[in-house]
């Protein structure tokens, strides 16, 4: 079997600009994702703050200019692809999935995170039955209906906004009483009258008997608790990194997230690391992209060097 130059685990946008990038300096270029390409992106439904893209460009759109860039510089994309394992025999990642196997000279594991969970009675239960964890894969289920958003950064915020194209009142609920989300979001939660922050409360269960009928919250500062009926769901608060096959490779943070140097290298030589999957400063799209276009140029020097 011959070695990929450069197998890329993830075809969110760090792995896809890893493509563009390891594609475009002629690299034999393989790029895995369990689902389709686009990551996170296809959860989203406005970008903003993408450069040059002044007026919003959906996620799903994009994912796709992302794709095509990658393809058009020769970078393979294999769709359905979970992997399960990754070993070193000698100098070559050995990558699994249920396909079988393959073997590559460098791995950029760009394989971003997932959503975290609640873990409360009624949580599991219900999901696809009034829990949900994408606003744009669900919301149009919830027109004129009464949502709950959990979280108080960016993502709830946002999604909180979106779901208000649909639903007719749309609790956020909040473990604190300050957001974490960036003013600019804040301000626009509060001109919309839909919206209505509940404050100070954690989720204590979610409750129904088919779908959701209502969850029960409890008081951070009082220790009450009250009941409060929605039709539905959406919990943002926060992500957990897509680690497991490689962490016996690499150093991560108490929370798992990678840790990297500047040129996206782990403690394994050739194995880097890229996009929400990384311990950094600041998770956005565009940081992804740049982390992608980083590790892949790191691997191009790593196999300069290693090869001449
Ligand atoms: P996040 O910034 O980590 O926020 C998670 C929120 O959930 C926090 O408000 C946190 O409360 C709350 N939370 C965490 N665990 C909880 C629990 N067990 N029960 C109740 N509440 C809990 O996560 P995120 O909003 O998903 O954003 C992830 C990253 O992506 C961030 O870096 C964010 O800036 C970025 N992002 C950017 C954009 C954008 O620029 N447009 C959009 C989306 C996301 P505390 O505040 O009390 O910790």
């Amino acid at each position: 079997m011959k070695a990929w130059d450069v197998i890329i685990v993830g075809a969110g946008p760090a792995g896809l600009a890893a493509g563009i990038y390891a594609g475009r300096s002629q690299l034999k270029t393989v790029i895995l994702d369990q689902m389709m390409p686009g990551g996170q992106l296809l959860i989203t439904e406005q970008i903003e703050n993408y450069p040059g893209f002044h007026d919003g460009i959906t996620g799903f759109e994009l994912s796709e200019k992302l794709r095509v860039h990658a393809e058009k510089f020769g970078a393979v994309i294999e769709n359905g692809q979970p992997v399960s394992s990754v070993d070193l025999d000698g100098n070559l990642f050995v990558v699994r999935t249920e396909g079988g196997e393959i073997k590559g000279k460098t791995l950029i594991w760009a394989a971003g995170s997932i959503a975290k969970k609640l873990n409360v009675p009624g949580e599991a239960e219900f999901i696809g039955r009034g829990v949900s964890y994408c606003a744009v894969c669900d919301g149009a289920f919830f027109k004129d209906r009464v949502v709950a958003v959990i979280g108080g950064g960016d993502s709830a915020l946002e999604e909180a906004l979106y779901l208000t194209k649909f639903a007719s009142k749309v609790y956020l609920i909040h473990r604190r009483d300050k957001f974490r989300a960036v003013k600019i979001i804040q301000d626009r939660v509060k001109r919309n009258e839909k919206i209505e922050p509940v404050l100070n409360k954690v989720v204590v269960s979610i409750n129904g008997t088919q779908f959701v009928e209502s969850l029960t919250l409890k008081d951070t500062m009082t220790g009450e608790t009250t009941e409060l009926p929605v039709d539905g769901v959406f919990i943002f608060i926060g992500n957990e990194p897509n680690v497991a096959p490689v962490v016996h490779l690499v150093e991560t943070t108490e929370q798992g997230f990678i840790i990297t140097d500047e040129e996206m290298r782990t403690k394994t030589p050739g194995l880097f690391a890229a996009g929400d999957v990384r311990h950094k400063f600041l998770k956005q799209v565009v940081t992804a992209a740049a982390d992608g276009a980083v590790a892949a140029m790191s691997a191009t020097k790593y196999l300069e060097e290693k090869e001449g």
